[in-house]
């Protein structure tokens, strides 16, 4: 369904992708794991365009989409294919809750406000938020913020969503109404990737497990049996120390 080819980026003189390459089926939740420095953060910015690769394919369905420049109408396609959540939420601080999940709606695709805001309460219902929809974010917790930018990304209905790291700026207790709402959207089948240091979230949730390091992918392997039976001795070694 989703193939990422050869993408690779150096920062300077230094290669923090060399050539990783990983193939996403339909309703598969990866979880991206490494440790710090491995280029998790960098390979989901490229593959979310949000960073240029040097080279590497985006490659949806059946269309390709290079990573080093996608230009005009293909990026407004790509942008409604494709959805991202950051670490530290993005929210428009001048926007209520409702209006950021519907901005996409009504500037990229057009929506008129009352079919948009439609979806956007939809959405927020979702992910638990109903009676914050007329909230600015400086009002909501750092779960709700995040559950916003959540259904934000859903808005638009794209084929995928990449997550960077999305509870590494929460609290503990926070955490886990964030990792619950991304539960639920894997057992409705929505494709994800997610960058995680959540060891129980890859563990529980993930189908599929990759773990990087040094801009490379080390293992990959279904959740199962990454954990079970680790095959290199460095993912042993990761899993040892995290868990
Ligand atoms: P963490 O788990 O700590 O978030 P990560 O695995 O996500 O780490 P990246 O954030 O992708 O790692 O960083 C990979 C390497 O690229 C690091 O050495 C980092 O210092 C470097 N890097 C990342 N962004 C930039 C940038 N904008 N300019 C220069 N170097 C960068």
């Amino acid at each position: 369904m989703l193939e990422l080819k050869n993408v690779h980026k150096k920062f300077g003189e230094t290669t923090v992708l060399k050539d990783v390459s990983l193939k996403v089926d339909k309703g598969d939740v990866v979880a991206i794991l490494g440790p710090s420095g491995s280029g998790k953060t960098t390979f989901l910015r490229c593959a979310g365009y949000l960073n240029r690769a040097d080279s590497g394919k985006l490659i949806i369905g059946d269309e390709e989409y290079d990573l080093k420049k996608i230009k005009g109408k293909d990026l407004l396609r790509y942008r409604s294919r494709v959805g991202f959540v950051f670490q530290s939420f993005n929210l428009y601080g001048n926007k209520t809750a409702l209006g950021n999940v519907t901005l996409g709606l009504k500037v990229a695709q057009k929506m008129k406000k009352e079919d948009a805001d439609k979806i956007g309460r939809k959405l927020l219902e979702k992910v638990g938020l109903s009676d914050r929809a007329d909230f600015y974010p400086s009002k909501l917790s750092g779960g709700q913020q995040q559950r916003v930018a959540i259904a934000r990304a859903l808005a638009t209905n794209p084929e995928v969503i990449f997550f960077d790291e999305p509870t590494s700026a929460l609290d503990p207790e926070l955490t886990g109404e964030v990792l619950n709402v991304i539960k639920e959207l894997a057992d409705e089948g929505v494709t994800m990737i997610v960058v995680t240091h959540e060891m129980e979230f890859a563990r529980k949730v993930a189908t599929k497990v990759v773990f990087m390091e040094n801009g490379e992918i080390v293992e990959e392997n279904n959740s199962k049996d990454f954990f079970e039976h680790p095959q290199k001795e460095r993912t042993r070694e990761f899993i040892y120390k995290s868990s």
